[in-house]
């Protein structure tokens, strides 16, 4: 069957590889894949900047945001054959730490976690895989080749659990946000804000385009240009870029008592100029709280696919700006200006999940 891998570490080595059918020591679900989005991850492991094979493999299929269809499952495994799936992408560390032996594999103490395509397991990124039933998540059949987006916002939704927990430190009656960045998070992260009933703002460089219109479509405010006047006062700042100048400049505009939450994963070492000072004293003398977010586990798998079954199906849709057959992986992978999300197809819906 065929797979898009690369050889992790060696920059432009992605390639279409002739892999084996799926171990059935992998799992006892075998499920075919539809499709698998893209994001800045897969972008850095082709770039040979970040991933790792698996053990005793030299190559690392890649795809961890994905969508596909079961093909057989045995009684009782909690999914049926022709129901629409997405993997979990991180799998708990074999130790197991008391994170992941709690199913918080996404807040792994030790780092000995692995994730499809990304560390250590192969990804979605082939025809077929095969996975353990507890490491599949049902979506809802309406969302249709839409439930690509379901890793996506994942991440958003855990970001989102996570803000609510840490604002619950005191009183907490959040209304205003800042989203920063209109990128495939930044705008699941607005529509979570949305679905919250909060005032939601967002900012981006780009001044015309989909992302505005998409941010508007929200009901949510649009900005371009500097955070700071992009709204006052911020409750809430999400910072979806992770450009290092975007998250100190983040930090700064958030509201006293408020959260930032940082989920964008920036260059791995870059210097930026700060004021140190005033930084540490607003965060005291105002009690604001920084904090980071990454991956999810399964109690945020199930709140996405909520979140995306009580969204406009048109305005998903959108979000989707290429789609792009498994043969022609590189077009997805050089990145448009105008892309929002871009998805790699390897098989097609069939009639029954239309
Ligand atoms: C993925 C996460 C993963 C993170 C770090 C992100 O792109 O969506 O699931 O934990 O990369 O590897």
């Amino acid at each position: 069957m065929r797979a898009l891998a690369v050889v992790p570490g060696t920059a432009g080595s992605a390639a279409i590889a002739d892999l084996p059918e799926p171990d059935p020591r992998e799992g006892a679900v075998l499920v075919e894949t539809l499709s698998v989005g893209v994001c800045g991850t897969d972008e850095e492991i082709v770039a040979g900047e970040y991933g790792s094979p698996p053990a005793g493999d030299d190559h690392l299929v890649l795809g961890h945001e994905s969508l596909g269809r079961v093909l057989e499952a045995p009684p009782g495994a909690g999914v049926r054959p022709g129901d629409l799936v997405v993997g979990i992408v991180r799998r708990p560390d074999p130790v197991p730490c008391y994170a992941c032996a709690a199913g918080e594999w996404d807040a792994c103490r030790n780092g000995r976690y692995r994730e499809h395509g990304i560390k250590e397991l192969h990804g979605f990124l082939r025809e077929r895989y095969r996975a353990e039933p507890d490491a599949l998540v049902r979506v809802a059949p309406e969302l249709g080749r839409l439930g690509v987006l379901l890793e996506p916002t994942t991440i958003v939704a855990k970001a989102w659990q996570q803000i609510d927990a840490a604002g619950r430190r005191s009183s907490w009656h959040p209304r205003r946000v800042l989203v920063v960045g209109a990128g495939p998070i930044g705008l699941l992260a607005a529509l979570l804000a949305v679905q919250r009933s909060l005032e939601v703002h967002v900012v981006d460089r780009v001044a015309g385009g989909l992302k505005p219109e998409l941010v508007a479509r929200l009901g949510a405010a649009y900005h371009e240009g500097p955070l700071a006047e992009a709204c006052e006062e911020p409750d809430v700042v999400l910072e979806c870029t992770g450009l290092p100048d975007l998250v100190f400049e983040a930090i700064e505009v958030t509201g006293n008592g408020g959260v930032t939450c940082l989920t964008g994963i920036g260059p791995p070492s870059q210097r930026v100029e700060l004021d140190g000072g005033r930084l540490g004293r607003s965060l005291v003398l105002e009690n604001r709280l920084v904090l980071g977010s990454v991956n999810a586990n399964r109690t945020h798998y199930e709140a996405g696919a909520a979140a995306l079954a009580a969204a406009d199906l048109a305005w998903l849709e959108r979000l989707v700006t290429r789609r792009v057959p498994l043969g022609s992986f590189g077009d997805a992978l050089a990145r448009r200006d105008e892309d929002v999300k871009v998805v790699i197809d390897l098989a097609p819906l069939p009639e029954a999940s239309r």
